[in-house]
């Protein structure tokens, strides 16, 4: 079949990235389709029962939207799109216990002050280190989110020393010669940080700044977790883009980008599915990763200019291998009295990494408890 439809906007993908843009394009007016090549919507942000048990596929501290009183921009997303009157958000009070055979474990509470206090509790001899530390990742997170994004706009190195001088300073250093720099106790940089392994590379490999944005925006804004699970979330940004006019297909995987190439730059017409049908659209979003969109989806040989040189600057981070485990007794019962727990029975975090590229038995996970 093939038909020849035309839409403002095609949206590649039903994430929860794709999701948000497909609402947000259709209540803005814009005619909207939503192409998934999976039978649901939620990309990760999903669930799937076996047996007895349902599984959340991901999220378990969603981050991002901060309390009522202290609202961050995924309250304000949820909001305009309707989401919030649909979904049930639960505030966790944890940021995570970690614990390390023979060495240490210690439980960090979803507060900033809290944080600050159980970290001098334990390492009371890093006192100032600690004060010095937290206040650096307050600073590099606003000062990304404000000054840096000005002077972004301007393009002006000026401007980003004069308003983002710690950004500019450190926030692309390694988060481990930033930790290395305030602190002795290696026990304690390994508790701070154990965010590592939500972006795949070991602390010597990550930005400061993506560090320290998650330890700020989950110990100020709060992690929360969805009644229903992200699968909720899902539906219901699902149900906002549907009562907005937009069209959606599930079992329709795109498989090319169509550009016209007889003008200077290639400019996108249309897309091709899997079935063979053809929409036309000069704008496209997608929610397929960055690679598979610019080498396998779209039609032109050349990458467009600022990608390849984005492509060049990043590595491949490591995989987690998740297990989903149903229980047959309360956590209680084995000790899981937090919902994220961070295992190891090392401190390296690179032998970490190295393990997880390997069937070697691991020498850290992570252990998320959904019931608690
Ligand atoms: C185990 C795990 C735990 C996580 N825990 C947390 C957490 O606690 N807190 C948090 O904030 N984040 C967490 N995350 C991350 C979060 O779930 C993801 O960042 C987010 O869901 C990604 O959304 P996305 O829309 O960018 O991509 P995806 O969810 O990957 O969506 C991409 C969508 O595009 C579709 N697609 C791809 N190619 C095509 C094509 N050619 N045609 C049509 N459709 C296509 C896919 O089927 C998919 O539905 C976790 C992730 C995992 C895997």
């Amino acid at each position: 079949m093939s038909n020849l439809e035309k839409y403002d906007a095609v949206v590649i993908g039903a994430g929860n990235g794709g999701l948000t843009a497909a609402a947000t394009l259709a209540r803005g007016g814009a005619k909207t389709l939503l192409l998934e090549r999976h039978n649901i919507p939620g990309g990760c942000a999903t669930s799937f029962v076996r047996g007895d048990f349902e599984f959340e596929v991901a999220l378990h501290q969603l981050s991002g939207l901060g309390t009522e009183k202290n609202p961050f921009i995924m309250r304000k997303i949820f909001n305009e799109l309707g989401v919030m009157d649909k979904v049930e958000f639960v505030e966790e009070h944890h940021l995570y216990r970690m614990t390390i055979k023979d060495e240490f474990d210690i439980t960090l509470p979803a507060s900033w002050k809290g944080i600050r206090e159980v970290l001098i509790e334990n390492f009371p001899n890093e006192e100032q280190g600690i004060k010095d530390f937290m206040l650096l990742c307050e600073r590099v997170v606003l000062e990304s989110f404000m000054g840096f994004k000005a002077a972004l706009k301007m393009n002006s190195a000026d401007m980003l020393m004069k308003n983002s001088k710690h950004y500019a300073e450190h926030g692309l250093r390694s988060a481990k010669s930033v930790l290395d720099e305030h602190f002795s106790d290696e026990q304690l940089k390994t508790l701070l940080a154990a965010y590592w392994c939500y972006l795949g590379q070991a602390p010597r490999n990550i930005n400061f700044v993506d560090l320290a944005m998650m330890l700020y925006a989950y110990g100020v804004f709060k992690p929360w977790h969805i009644k229903g699970g992200s699968q909720a979330l899902s539906n219901a940004l699902l149900e906002s883009f549907l009562e907005a006019g937009g069209e959606v297909q599930f079992n329709a995987a795109v498989d090319q980008i169509i550009t016209d190439k007889s003008g200077d730059k290639p400019k996108v017409i249309a897309i091709h599915t899997e079935h063979g049908d053809v929409y036309e659209t000069e704008q496209v979003i997608s929610n397929a990763s960055s690679v598979v969109t610019f080498v396998d989806l779209l039609d032109t040989d050349e990458l467009p200019e600022g990608i390849s040189q984005d492509f060049k600057s990043r590595e491949i981070g490591t995989s987690a291998f998740c297990l989903y485990i149903g229980l047959d007794c309360p956590p209680e019962t084995l000790g899981i009295e937090n919902a994220s727990t961070f295992m190891g029975t090392t401190m390296d975090e690179d032998l970490m990494v190295e393990t997880m590229a390997t069937s070697k038995p691991p020498v850290a996970t992570m252990l998320t408890c959904y019931n608690v």
